[in-house]
């Protein structure tokens, strides 16, 4: 149990092998450490895991985590995280999901639930509040997401109350290297973590509960919650954009920047990017826009699909299926999206693997018939990749790495550390560059830190410069890490730029903000070594730390939130240290670090060598990207990290 409101205090731990269902313990201190969603799971997959094990072997463990804001209606407050070893990077990796089921494992009277061990037979797991089944799952093996979940749901003992559900597709069954998981049609998309549950021959898990979830000072929680939800309504960003045009509103603002990946990132702008673009998206098929639970902002694209209204894509997929393949077709675009989701597969990994075939292909280094904006074999090369049908179509379900591996290409890969890159070109946002280079989790936007959206998506700070990057790369990185972990989504935090700045991008004060971006360096360095000084509280532009103190009774605030995601985000390090990686793999292909992205403009790389050199003296890691000794134990991380990234003599 726990003496603080927002959790349950109870985490379940499964045992697909022994089938054995027990608790698994964490104290009150580790939850004002850890937080919840991917900081707990970090903590539990530290605790468990203490050496290089590949993804597929059954001690890997799948750790739903949720937070503490999860359930309690907080804006944005469904998103729920998943976290295990990856079969693409061999890391670690948390993935974040907007889906019912992290509600409804909380209503189950569980904070986090932790599968281990592999089934003989394929099943999938039924939790109703303590009682939990296995089931045989032969008949909904082979299904594709959205059957499974109907089915799933029509097999509940009242069909009429919606159950919580993850589910995983062909593609996960097939051990799809990116395989993901779907829980409604929100897809914890990243990292391979389908292919982890098919590993363990486990299709689906539901869960449903009677749990009420307990909130410290409701009052002050409520008044907070209702003006938190007026301020995100009102907001340009999370109350006119995203609602408007989703994130595929960004297409254009890219394209203006030079950001666009386009022709597997040897460019950032597109020619015919307007047919991809969030205003023709909206003109053409929006149906509506619809969102998480107790989302007021509600970026989701509804759009119709062979006369079904479906989730639409994210700018990622429209931008890595379209001007990174050079195609303007923005229907198939909607379509294959669509059916990634169906079969259950990460768009981006699918798409970017994808990109860098076609170019292997158009430099004779493998005969794969794939070709830059020839379209019309795609809708069949997803269905072969999910069911792994012919060479072509397996290569691609292994992702880019190997795929390099086995036929060349490594500069022009677009991933790091396995994990293939978003569809931001960082030649023009290089501090988004770094941040590829450095996520703990891969080549992804979200974890590297979104310092694109100071660099030309949000504010216009200089795109090219590497000075400050380092700083709020660090900065950025830490707090996402922290509300993640809260159970907030990502995008609550845009609204921490006031809305003038972003309203009159051109007014005085923005243009003097974003020439001074860059020489907030050392001060945003001085917050993040000393995050005391940030020990205030921000209750319009960034409630969270209020909301969380509110909700659990911790006395939290902007610096010791930031704290804990610091602490997150360093011991996300130690397990991939642990888990053989090095500073070497914080790296970019080498396209996108040495050959210019416009031949006039030298600066239009990313200087990596220089980047890194400041993000890891900013961070306190050594010069191999290991955090130091004080460091582990400023951040109170576990006492014996230090053996484990330095030897046994480290303590
Ligand atoms: S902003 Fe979008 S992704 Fe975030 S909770 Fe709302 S609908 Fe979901």
């Amino acid at each position: 149990m726990s003496k603080y409101g927002g959790y349950q205090g109870k985490i379940l731990k499964i045992d697909l092998s022994t089938r054995n269902i027990s608790d698994y313990e964490i104290t009150d201190s580790e939850r004002e450490l850890y937080l919840g969603g991917k900081i707990l799971a970090a903590k539990i997959i530290y605790d468990n895991i203490k050496r290089k094990i590949d993804a597929f072997d059954p001690e890997n463990l799948l750790v739903i985590t949720t937070g503490p804001l999860n359930g309690l209606l907080a804006p944005c407050s469904s998103r729920f995280n998943i976290s295990g070893i990856s079969p693409l990077t061999g890391l670690l990796t948390s993935s974040n999901c907007g889906g019912t089921f992290g509600m409804k494992l909380k209503a189950a009277g569980y904070d986090a639930l932790i599968v281990t061990g592999k089934s003989k037979e394929r099943i999938y797991i039924e939790i109703n509040d303590d009682k939990v089944e296995f089931k045989n799952a032969d008949s909904l093996w082979g299904k594709e997401c959205m059957a499974t979940q109907e089915e799933l749901q029509n097999m509940q003992a009242n069909p009429k109350l919606k159950t919580g559900k993850i589910v995983i597709g062909p593609a996960g069954e097939n051990l799809v290297r990116y395989a993901c998981i779907l829980s409604d049609e929100r897809a914890a998309g990243r990292g391979g973590l389908g292919a982890v549950m098919g590993a363990k021959n486990l299709k689906a898990i539901t869960v449903q509960g009677t749990h009420k979830i307990e909130v410290k000072e409701k009052e002050k929680y409520q008044a907070l919650i209702k003006k938190w939800i007026e301020y995100l309504r009102k907001h340009p960003l999370t109350g006119n954009q995203l609602p408007r045009l989703g994130t595929a509103g960004l297409i254009a603002p890219m394209q203006a920047k030079n950001i666009l990946s386009t022709k597997n990132f040897s460019s950032g702008r597109f020619d015919k990017f307007e047919s991809v673009s969030g205003e023709v998206l909206a003109e053409k098929y929006l149906v509506k826009n619809s969102g998480c639970i107790s989302c007021p902002i509600h970026c989701t694209r509804v759009v119709s699909v062979n006369g079904k209204n479906v989730k639409g894509p994210e700018l990622e997929t429209l931008g890595l299926l379209g001007p990174n393949i050079l195609n303007d077709n923005l229907e198939a675009i909607l379509r294959w999206n669509y059916l990634l989701d169906e079969l259950g597969m990460d768009t981006i990994s699918f798409a970017g693997t994808l990109s860098f075939a076609m170019e292997l292909n158009e430099k004779g280094m493998w005969d794969n018939g794939l070709e830059f904006g020839k379209i019309d074999k795609i809708d069949e090369l997803i269905h072969d990749v999910a069911y792994r049908n012919g060479e072509v179509a397996y290569y691609i379900g292994e992702g880019s790495r190997i795929v390099s591996k086995k036929f060349g290409g490594s500069e022009f890969a677009g991933n790091v550390k396995g994990m293939e890159l978003a569809a931001y070109e960082p030649r023009a946002a290089v501090g988004q560059g770094l941040g590829y280079a450095v996520s703990n989790r891969g080549g992804c936007h979200l974890n590297g830190g979104y310092n694109v959206i100071l660099e030309g998506l949000g504010l216009s700070a200089n795109q090219y410069t590497p000075k400050g990057k380092a700083s709020f790369t660090m900065m950025f990185q830490d707090l996402m890490e922290a509300v993640s972990a809260g159970g907030s989504c990502l995008f609550t935090t845009y609204a921490i730029f006031p809305p003038s700045l972003i309203e009159k991008p051109n007014s005085k004060l923005t243009r003097f903000i974003n020439k001074a971006i860059p020489h907030l360096g050392s001060a945003v360095a001085l917050a993040n070594r000393f995050p005391g000084i940030l020990s205030l509280n921000l209750p319009t532009l960034f409630p969270h730390p209020l909301a969380i103190s509110y909700a659990t009774g911790m006395k939290l605030n902007f610096g010791k939130l930031k704290r804990i995601g610091e602490r997150g985000y360093n011991l996300e390090r130690i397990i991939n240290l642990t888990l053989g990686m090095t500073c070497e793999d914080d790296s970019l292909p080498k396209r996108l670090t040495d050959e210019r992205q416009q031949p006039d403009n030298k600066r239009s790389k990313v200087p990596l060598k220089k980047l890194k050199k400041t993000y890891y003296r900013v961070r306190g890691w050594d010069k191999l990207g290991r955090p130091t000794k004080s460091l582990i134990r400023r951040l109170r991380l576990p006492k014996d990290s230090a053996a484990q990234i330095y030897g046994a003599k480290a303590n």
